[in-house]
This record gives structure tokens, C-alpha cells and sequence, in this order.
């Protein structure tokens, strides 16, 4: 008997059933539809990663309802990809995979595997523009904000909005969910739960998190107007604190920029995104940049950190009331507010003269809106070793940044007092 044509719609930065390009691919060919989503041990190692896991498990959920409704179940595995892809191949050998793109070196590793044992397609999902195509009038690679913002603004300016196409598609008949946990070529079916990988599902205390990124929308309709005065003030909750959802794709950011440009006083709001455009952009046309800064600055000497240093990091006692306020929100929340991200930087990097990875490392653990891209980005950026030659010499002083974004010690008084203090493992 001919075998099943199947294709593998490998999740990654499309948690969602609308508007999403990869599915909308897989549609387009021949075979039925069997949705994949994979959790390898090397993308979630290290301490704080719980509240990461139980943001993304909540949003595999969420997704499966849905899918429920189409006759078909996700199917997710915790183990190395080089083992899913070669289970995978033996169950559905006639199989081509589907996948949004992946930036990173363990998102790139992971690809490679597929490739091994499928024809495999990554579509540019997860992102605004087509990075091949954004480049200068020489074709070379934007290396400032500014000329890429340029750029982007008249790609947008072309962009179709199309309306969603009812595409058939045509699923893989699956009752329940399932999770396999596969070590090598040992397989065991569990619970659909995270408890059953021995990982506990925790409670989420960031709104972003918690909240559909519909019920955000709605909520920072209200908000927006007031957006470029009041982004800047961590106690204010002036953003969209969309972050999260847009680093795993359940919502689509062409439908966030629609949306705002349906909006008056957005244009503030735009440029963030495209701020996440740009490092995006900028960690795929320069990998190597994960690791290493992108601009050299032979100014820079790093002092390593003491194990007492290290200590005072873990537990948020720096004694410095805005430095730990927002490493206590880090590791409660999984989440910190953008401007108390660049002051814990710049003290790291360029009080302390840090490696700017220290901090990079810290962040990546526990963000659940961590992305390579915009974290090592930014880090880099407060570092003085990224895109801007002029953030070198530009170093905030805590005291003087709480004095005026948390005048009232609104957001110190709200992190230096919750739950314990500093992250218990
Ligand atoms: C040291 C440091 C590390 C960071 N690491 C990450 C990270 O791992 N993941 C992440 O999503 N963001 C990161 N950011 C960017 C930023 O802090 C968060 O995106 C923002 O705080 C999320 O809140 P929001 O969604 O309410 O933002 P809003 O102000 O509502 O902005 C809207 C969206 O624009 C994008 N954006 C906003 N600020 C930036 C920025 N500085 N750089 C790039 N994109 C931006 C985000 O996707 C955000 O959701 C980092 C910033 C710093 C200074």
C-alpha cells in the first residue's frame, strides 16, 4: 500500500491556526497536516526555566482546543531533535516538514537535524519582513537603526494586507494529545502534562503571560495613547506587554502592525517593533554575533565577577533598590520592564565591566519572552560592543534612572517587597 503523503508542521514560532504562513504552505500541498511541536532539553537548561514551560505548555493547550475542533491533536516530544526527526521518519516516511524561521544557534542546529530525514521548508514567519530582500541601494547589510527603520517603513508601505485565506485544511485524524519523552532510541508515550516530564507547571504572576494576547490588544487600546510618555515608567504598566506572545507566534505580528497603524499616536509603539525587526535582521545576517560582539571594541576589558558578586546577582542584592527591584521581577515574574532591563545592564556591563554574556546568560534563563536576537541584541546595544558606537560611552546611573522613571519608589517598593527574595531553585 502507497504511503500516507504527510506534512509535519514543525511549530516553532507560529503557536496559532490564524493567519500563519508556514500552516498556510503546508495547506498548499498534497497530504494531510500533522501538527509538531519540540521540546529539546538543550533549549530550556539551567535554572528558571519552569515559568517558561509552563507559559509555552499553557499555549500547546490552548492550541489543541482548537485543533480539536478539526479532528486532530498536537503532538509534542521533549528529547534531542536528531531523535524526534528519526522517530518521525519512522512513522511517517513519505513526509515533508513545514517550519517557520528559527534564528539562533540551537533554533539552526535543530534544522539541520530535519534536514537530514526530510525535505524540509522554512517559511519567514514570525517577523514583518523578508531579510534577504532589506538592504541598501548597494546591497549591503543595514548596520544602523535609522537607514534600516528607512527601509523597513517603505517595504511596509508595500505590503498587501491580505484578508485570510480559507484554506481547507486538511488534518491528520488524531483524538488526544500526545508527549513523548524520546532519549536516544528509547520511546515513552506520558501524560500530556508537564508534571509527567518531571517538570513542574507553575503559577504565572507576568499579565502577559496570563492574558490572551486578544485580552491585550483590548487592554492596551486604552493604553496607547499615552504610550510615548509613560513607556519609559516601570510601576506605570504603560506597554502592551505583548512580548511574550510574539516571541512564540500566538499572535501574529503583521496583525500588531495593522493594528497599529489603524491607531493614532502608534508611531512610537511601530518603532519598537521594528527594533525587533532589526535585531532580528541583524542575528541572521550575522550569526556568529550570539557569541561574539558584533563590533569589536578593543576599550572594552571585562572584570570577571567574584563568587560573592555571583551571589549577590542570584539573590538580587546588589543593594542598589532599582537593580535588585527588577532582578526580583525577573525571577518572579519571568519578565521585566524594558527600561529596567537597559539600567541592570548598563550596571553590569559598564559599572561592574562585566562580560555583557554574564548578564545575556541571566536573562535568557529566566525571560519567558526570551529570543536570541533581541536579548543578545540589546545586551550588545548596552554594552557598547553592538550596532551603535555611541552607546559606549552612554552609562545610566541607577540611582539617578530611579530618581526619574520610579520617582515615587512605586516599582521598587512593589519587587523589593514581593515573595522571597531572589530566585529560589
Ligand atoms: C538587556 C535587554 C534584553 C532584552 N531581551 C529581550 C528578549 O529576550 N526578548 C524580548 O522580547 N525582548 C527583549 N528586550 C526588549 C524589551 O525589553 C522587551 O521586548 C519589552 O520590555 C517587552 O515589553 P512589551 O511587550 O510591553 O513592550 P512594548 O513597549 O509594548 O513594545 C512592543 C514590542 O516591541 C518589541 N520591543 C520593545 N522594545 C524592544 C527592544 N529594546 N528591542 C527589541 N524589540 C523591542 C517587543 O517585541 C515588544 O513586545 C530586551 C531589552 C533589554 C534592554
Amino acid at each position: 500500500m502507497k504511503a500516507k503523503r504527510i506534512n509535519i508542521w514543525w511549530i516553532r514560532r507560529d503557536i496559532r491556526l490564524i493567519d500563519n504562513a508556514v500552516l498556510n504552505k503546508a495547506a498548499q500541498e498534497d497530504g494531510e497536516i500533522v501538527p509538531v511541536y519540540i521540546l529539546d532539553p538543550s533549549m530550556f537548561s539551567g535554572k528558571g526555566q519552569e515559568k517558561k514551560l509552563s507559559f509555552i505548555f499553557r499555549q500547546l493547550w490552548d492550541l489543541n482546543r482548537r485543533l480539536s475542533t478539526f479532528g486532530t491533536a498536537i503532538m509534542v516530544f521533549h528529547g534531542k531533535g536528531s531523535d524526534v526527526f528519526r522517530w518521525l521518519k519512522s512513522q511517517f516516511s513519505q513526509a515533508k516538514i513545514f517550519t517557520s524561521l528559527e534564528l539562533g544557534y540551537v533554533g539552526q542546529e535543530m534544522l539541520k537535524e530535519a534536514k537530514k530525514y526530510f525535505q524540509t521548508e522554512t517559511v519567514f514567519e514570525g517577523y514583518l519582513l523578508n531579510f534577504d530582500r532589506v538592504r541598501s541601494k548597494e546591497g549591503k547589510v543595514f548596520r544602523t537603526f535609522f537607514h534600516f527603520k528607512n527601509a523597513a517603513y517603505k517595504w511596509i508601505e508595500k505590503m498587501v494586507w491580505k484578508e485570510e485565506e480559507n484554506l481547507q485544511f486538511k488534518w491528520y485524524s488524531l483524538s488526544t494529545p500526545s508527549l513523548y519523552r524520546i532519549d536516544g532510541y528509547r520511546i515513552e508515550k506520558l501524560d500530556f502534562s508537564l508534571e509527567s516530564l518531571g517538570l513542574p507547571e507553575i503559577q504565572l504572576y507576568h499579565e502577559g503571560a496570563i492574558r490572551s494576547p486578544e485580552e491585550l490588544l483590548k487592554r492596551f487600546e486604552m493604553v496607547l495613547p499615552s504610550y510615548n510618555k509613560l513607556r519609559d515608567f516601570p510601576a506605570k504598566n504603560a506597554t502592551s506587554l505583548l512580548s511574550v506572545h510574539l516571541r512564540y507566534g500566538t499572535i501574529c505580528v503583521r496583525e500588531v502592525l495593522k493594528w497599529a497603524l489603524g491607531k493614532s499616536n502608534s508611531t512610537k509603539f511601530i518603532d519598537e517593533i521594528l527594533w525587533r525587526e532589526f535585531f532580528s535582521y541583524l542575528l541572521y545576517h550575522y550569526p556568529e554575533s550570539e557569541f561574539q560582539d558584533l563590533r569589536r571594541n578593543y576599550e572594552r576589558i571585562w572584570i570577571k565577577p567574584s563568587r560573592e558578586d555571583l551571589t549577590k546577582l542570584e539573590s538580587a542584592q546588589f543593594g542598589i533598590p532599582i537593580i535588585d527591584a527588577g532582578l526580583n521581577q525577573l525571577y518572579l515574574e519571568g519578565f521585566v520592564h524594558n527600561r529596567v532591563r537597559m539600567i541592570i545592564a548598563s550596571y553590569l556591563t559598564k559599572d561592574l565591566q562585566w562580560d555583557w554574556r554574564i548578564g545575556e546568560r541571566l536573562f535568557a534563563q529566566h525571560l519567558i519572552d526570551y529570543d536570541p536576537a533581541l536579548n543578545v541584541g540589546n545586551w550588545q546595544w548596552n554594552a557598547g560592543v553592538g550596532v551603535d558606537p555611541k552607546s559606549m560611552y552612554r552609562r545610566f546611573n541607577p540611582f539617578l534612572q530611579a530618581e526619574k522613571f520610579d520617582h515615587e519608589g512605586e516599582y521598587i517598593n512593589r519587587y523589593l517587597k514581593a515573595g522571597p527574595v531572589g530566585y529560589q531553585s
